[in-house]
């Protein structure tokens, strides 16, 4: 899996937070990765939560590819409709769509993008 280099834009993701009501911190539109720009931290001055946002929008990039775009555009919508319709409210389908589940579970592994398997996101329907 590569690691895609993500485009610095802090505006527009203040944007989208005010859109979605929630923080974002990256977003990914295919084949284009936005991020916010790492913040100087003594908690984190080596960028790990940085590098964490670009790792999990970089697993959404595999995802597209793997599923030629549209799928995942069809998977994503399709699982979220059926979580919402299923009682749950944003937050929880948005966490629980399949995509989501492979990025969240696995944003934090510094070596994930290589040990990572084609179609990886398939065993999150169950559990990953
Ligand atoms: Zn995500």
């Amino acid at each position: 899996m590569l690691i895609i280099k993500p485009i610095v834009a802090p505006r527009f993701l203040k944007l989208l937070s005010k859109i979605n009501g929630f923080g974002i911190s990256g977003f990914f539109f295919f084949p284009f990765i936005f991020i916010n720009r790492p913040e100087p931290s003594v908690m984190d001055n080596d960028h790990r939560v940085w590098r964490k946002t670009v790792r999990h929008e970089s697993i959404h990039w595999q995802q597209c590819v793997e599923t030629l775009i549209i799928g995942f555009l069809l998977i994503y919508g399709g699982h979220y409709l059926l979580l919402r319709l299923n009682g749950k409210d944003h937050e929880a389908a948005y966490r629980g769509v399949v995509f989501e589940r492979e990025a969240y579970t696995n944003q934090w592994d510094e070596i994930y993008h290589k040990r990572r398997v084609w179609f990886a996101w398939l065993a999150c329907f169950n559990d990953c």
